[in-house]
């Protein structure tokens, strides 16, 4: 394949490896390969100086062979059909090795969030709702939360959604802030799922967590959480990045403080007794665990043999391309695949789902320890299966994954 990747090349040929191992029938192989649906959406509204702004926007269904499509909505200036396309791809495998019952999907809209108000945020994500709304549905396809949305954005789509069907409908939409149904727990899932795997993986290596050198690249929901999760287990996180840079620091930060200076000064760089760092460099950065949690295309065939870490475990989705998986494991690097190391947050969306169509609401406690049930199993479902396999954890995952969907789609068989 070509020199340079696109996150659509990359789950194209990670589903052909997986094909390949699995001798999967050509035909289940070509369908998986595309998505059953791609909604291409103008979304329109008014600016706050009065012009109108006109912002490409999409919604990819891969399949829905286990149940409803379920994904994240990205709001980003270089998001293309391509990225989603890959990310719903990666979402019905993620689904399947979890074992929840759900199909994969993603939305994104092409716009820098980072220059929009408020209010220009709030009327592009209704008007996004109001075209694909005939696609949405707790029994159709239930969006979350991925890079720029939150909270907030959860909310403004379920009550865009409830409006238009005319009651309220908590159950279309997960990472809701929880007085309007959310689940205790959302919000640091992920980076929750996260270290549940770290611990997991530096179990078979035997490296002690206490005093483990971690670098996150990313300081939003997912890379800030799995740094305060990894400190509070005892790690020292010694390098941390955003979109503006990084920042190195030998004795570990606290990530709480560094927090707070991000959101005084908007970025983690320039922070006291730190050294400012590039985000290329962060990658390099002596330590045992790298969470890269920002974007797609981050270890590549150019940096891979340079990973310093013993643990890479992917908190974003797809950061590496597949010839630095191959680099990566033929050195030995422990790497934790996004579609196991980051479904902790489909899964308390999956929680957070049971809970608003059973009308319950859970403790924190219930919800982490079902979380930590669930992902360890799935860990130690692919764990084995690569050690039969004798093949990387990424390649062990896409077989779980892919031979599950695989094998629903042909039980289903084709209609008509
Ligand atoms: P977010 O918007 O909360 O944070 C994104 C972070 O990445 C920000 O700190 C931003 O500054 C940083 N960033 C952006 N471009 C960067 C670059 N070029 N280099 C370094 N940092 C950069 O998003 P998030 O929800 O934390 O998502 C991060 C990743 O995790 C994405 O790949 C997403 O698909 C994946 N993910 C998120 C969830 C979730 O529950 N939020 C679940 C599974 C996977």
């Amino acid at each position: 394949m070509g020199q340079e990747h696109t996150a659509l090349t990359v789950a194209q040929e990670q589903l052909k490896i997986a094909a390949e191992k699995l001798e999967l029938d050509p035909g289940l192989h070509e369908i998986l390969k595309k998505p059953k649906r791609s909604i291409i959406v103008s979304v329109t509204i008014k600016m706050d100086d009065c012009t109108i702004g006109v912002f490409n926007g999409c919604r990819v269904q891969h399949w829905d062979v286990k149940g409803p499509f379920k994904g994240g909505i990205r709001y980003h200036p270089n998001v293309t059909i391509d990225d989603v396309t890959a990310l719903a791809m990666w979402m019905t495998w993620k689904c399947a090795i979890i074992d929840l019952p759900y199909g994969g999907a993603k939305g994104g809209i092409c716009c820098n969030p980072k220059k929009m108000s408020q209010g220009e945020l709030e009327r592009l994500t209704r008007r996004y709702v109001s075209l694909i709304v005939d696609y949405l549905g707790p029994h159709r396809d239930i969006p979350a939360p991925d890079v720029y949305t939150n909270e907030q954005t959860m909310a403004w789509i379920m009550d865009t959604y409830s409006q238009l069907k005319g009651y309220s409908v908590p159950e279309s939409v997960t990472g809701k802030p929880i007085e309007i149904g959310g689940s205790e727990g959302r919000t640091c899932a992920t980076a929750l799922g996260v270290a549940f795997c770290v611990k997991e993986a530096a179990k078979i290596l035997k490296l002690n967590m206490k005093n483990a050198k971690v670098a996150v690249q990313g300081y939003g929901n997912v890379g800030y959480n799995a740094a305060s999760i990894m400190h509070s287990m005892g790690c020292k996180v010694v390098a941390v990045s955003d979109s503006s840079g990084g920042i190195y620091c030998p004795e570990g930060i606290i990530p709480s403080d560094v927090r707070a200076h991000k959101k005084k000064t908007g970025s983690v760089i320039n922070y006291k007794d730190c050294t400012n760092i590039t985000n290329a460099e962060l990658l390099q950065t002596k330590c045992d665990i790298l969470i890269p949690a920002a974007l797609q295309n981050q270890i590549t065939k150019d940096n891979a043999d340079k990973i310093k870490a013993k643990i890479v475990a992917e908190g974003a989705n797809g950061p590496t391309t597949p010839e630095a998986d191959k680099t990566l494991h033929e050195k030995g690097t422990f790497l934790i695949p996004d579609i196991l190391a980051n479904s902790g947050g489909v899964t308390v969306s999956y929680f957070e789902w049971v809970q608003n169509l059973t009308r319950e609401h859970w403790t924190l406690e219930e919800v982490n320890k079902k979380l930590e049930n669930k992902i360890t199993k799935a860990f130690s479902d692919v764990d084995k299966l690569s050690k039969k396999e004798e093949s990387d954890m990424r390649t062990a995952a896409l077989m779980l994954g892919v031979g599950r969907v695989a094998h629903a789609l042909k039980t289903l068989g084709l209609w008509p």
